[in-house]
């Protein structure tokens, strides 16, 4: 484990699995404290969790299917 702080794009390769709570404790504390303090990954976790949610409130108790998720992280990430 290193003391060094995420990059920015450190930060925003995590932000998905950040999303899916798929990362360590470890790796969820460094995104956090990332996002506490560069504004710019702060609005794209924003913009990207607030998607995801209205996705998955849509969808309420159904799985996402993958094809699905995968096309809109394409998307999102082709705005970058
Ligand atoms: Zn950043």
């Amino acid at each position: 484990m290193t003391l060094d702080r995420y990059t920015c794009l450190e930060t925003v390769r995590r932000l998905d699995d950040y999303l899916d709570r798929e990362l360590s404790a470890a790796e969820t504390i460094e995104v956090e404290r990332h996002l506490q303090t560069c504004e710019g990954c702060l609005g794209r976790f924003k913009f990207e969790g607030a998607v995801l949610d209205e996705l998955r409130m849509k969808l309420r108790r159904v799985p996402i299917p993958e094809t699905l998720v995968a096309r809109l992280r394409e998307r999102l990430s082709s705005r970058a």
